[in-house]
């Protein structure tokens, strides 16, 4: 009898599943996801594009491309994404928007009440570059991806006015902030897929995978008792 409940409580605690793969989703109802699907499958990820509620629950962290940032907002709405993806965001899953999909991701646009997802703690001026410079690349230094700078494409980009305290700068350009992180929100003014450097996705990467593993401590305490 004593043999049996020994055998029970020794029994090593199911924590979660080390190696259990990821997912990540690309929202896919505007802009250039394909470009974030082909960035992920060589940052050897399983990556699917993601149109309707259900897959929402089937993926571990979510990329919101660039693109028409109300276009996207009134598809999401439309779509009923917008409000069982913020449910998963302010669960932990990590979510990486870049050009229009940071725009979506801010509390607040400058001029503007476009439907906003409208958790990432800063306000943001789109085409804030001026009509000029609609487009260019530049060399920006991002110290957490090492000490090569990236190259980021601007397209029409944004940028960030202004941060709330919990924002973490990962980088300028010309002074002006171009790419944030807030917990599990990542946020870029370029276009890291449009290029062959990886960093930045594979640094979202990890964002997902510590997101996975923080389950396992709560695992272990639960076993524990
Ligand atoms: N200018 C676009 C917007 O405001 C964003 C451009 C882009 O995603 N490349 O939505």
């Amino acid at each position: 009898m004593s043999g049996v409940w020994m055998k029970k409580s020794c029994s090593p605690p199911a924590v979660g599943k080390p190696g259990r793969e990821m997912k990540i989703g690309v929202l896919a109802l505007q802009g250039d996801f394909e470009a974030h699907l082909k960035m992920l499958m060589r940052c050897e990820v399983e990556a699917i594009a993601v149109r309707q509620a259900a897959e929402i629950t089937e993926i571990d962290g979510l990329i919101v491309p660039g693109g028409e940032s109300t276009a996207i907002g009134k598809l999401a709405d439309l779509f009923e994404l917008t409000e069982p993806i913020r449910n998963r965001v302010q669960n932990g899953m990590p979510l990486f928007g870049t050009c229009a999909g940071l725009i979506w991701m801010a509390r607040e646009i400058e001029g503007s009440d476009q439907p906003l997802l409208g958790l990432l703690d800063v306000t943001v001026a789109r085409n804030a570059f001026g009509r000029q410079v609609d487009s260019f690349e530049a060399d920006i230094p991002m110290p957490l991806l090492g000490d090569r700078p990236l190259r980021a494409v601007f397209i029409r980009a944004p940028y960030v006015l202004q941060a709330g305290e919990g924002v973490q700068v990962l980088a300028r350009y010309e002074d002006k902030i171009v790419c944030v992180q807030e917990g599990n929100l990542l946020g870029a003014a370029f276009h890291p897929e449009l290029t062959s450097d990886e960093r930045l996705h594979r640094h979202f990467r990890r964002m997902v995978e510590d997101s996975k593993n923080e389950s396992a401590p709560h695992h272990l305490a639960y076993n524990a008792r």
